[in-house]
């Protein structure tokens, strides 16, 4: 019988195990037998394993994190010790891997294929920053739950007066900045693609408590030059200019939990089938995302060598609609 391997790695996403049940299912509709590894590259190099059948992944498709748990494993990067890796794979006789993750996890992926095991890559992070897609499985969720704080922050701020900075996640990445501005209606946004300078902020803000502005938001990527604790430093030292009392939340780890959303459930679970339609078809080392609304596999190489980048104009309306 045919096997194959799935595992989640790097940052956990709303939408993995949703990702891993359509693995699961798809494969075992064909006559397949899947091994779930534990804790990503970790447990690969650990031989940690477990059969997962049809009914083991029933019941978690609507839930975050993921079944067969995540990891960092920095010392994959060593050549010796992902030849421990491919052991496991030998040693289980699996006809192929499909690596649930973000970025690095795709190197990952990228390196195990170039040892010869059959890859295939599905991306996974909120962080959106992984080239070859559109949108990773976990940007909706993440998203919508950022939302979620700055619309109930801005509730608190107008009664207040105040402005508020919203601290949102993306690693090197502003897209969850960007959108969390747009959709939140933000007076502002501060992104790791574009140089801020702290004193336009004050004059943004200061233009916002002119126009009879009840409150203002902000919102800053964690990857930007200047990030949250450091922005509400320099506005404590300058608070007379302000024209608003101001408050600095970070939102942190709070927007990966939770319920992963209808459309993080669908992306994920399209995802998880067409890899494993890829492996059927011998077309390893690829990723699979989605590319203007079609799943699209691309190669592993291109993802690696590849930066995906931020489509500045959306900016642009960031800041055209911020009056
Ligand atoms: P994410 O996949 O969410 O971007 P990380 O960047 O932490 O998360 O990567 C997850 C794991 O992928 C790392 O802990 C490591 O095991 C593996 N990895 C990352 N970069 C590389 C690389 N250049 N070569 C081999 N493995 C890597």
């Amino acid at each position: 019988m045919p096997r194959l391997g799935v595992l989640t790695s790097g940052g956990d996403a709303p939408g993995m195990n949703a990702a891993i049940r359509a693995v699961v299912r798809t494969a075992t509709s064909y006559g397949w037998e899947v091994l779930g590894i534990r804790h990503g590259y970790a447990g690969l190099i650990a031989n940690d394993v477990v059969v997962l059948t049809a009914r083991d992944v029933g019941g978690i498709i609507q839930l975050g994190g993921t079944l067969l748990n995540s990891a960092r494993c920095p010392e994959f990067h060593d050549e010796p010790v992902r030849r421990r890796a491919v052991d496991t794979v030998r040693r289980h006789q699996l006809d192929g891997v499909v690596i649930i993750g973000g970025n690095g996890s795709q190197r990952g992926a990228y390196d195990l294929a170039q040892s010869g095991v059959p890859v295939v890559g599905v991306a996974s992070t909120i962080d959106n920053d992984v080239f070859g897609t559109d949108q990773s499985i976990g940007v909706d969720t993440a998203l919508n739950i950022a939302l979620e704080a700055v619309d109930r922050l801005k509730t608190t701020a107008s009664a207040l007066q105040r402005a508020f900075l919203v601290e949102v996640m993306g690693r090197h990445c502003g897209y969850l900045a960007l959108m969390t501005a747009i959709a939140g209606g933000a007076d502002a946004v501060v992104i790791p693609e574009m140089e801020t300078d702290p004193e336009q902020l004050i004059a943004d803000l200061q233009a916002a408590a002119d126009r009879g502005k009840a409150h203002a938001m902000v919102v800053v990527a964690e990857g930007a030059r200047y990030n949250a604790e450091q922005l509400i430093d320099y506005f404590h030292a300058r608070r007379d200019r302000l024209g608003y009392e101001i408050r600095a939340t970070i939102l942190g780890h709070v927007q990966r939990g939770g319920a992963p959303t209808a459309f993080d459930r669908l992306l994920a679970t399209r995802l998880g089938a067409a890899a494993v339609n890829e492996i059927m078809a011998g077309h390893a080392a690829v990723m699979v995302g989605v590319r203007q609304g079609e799943i699209a596999a691309t190669p592993l190489d291109e993802v690696v060598r590849n930066v995906k980048t931020l489509d500045l104009r959306l900016l642009d309306l960031a800041r055209r609609l911020a009056t």
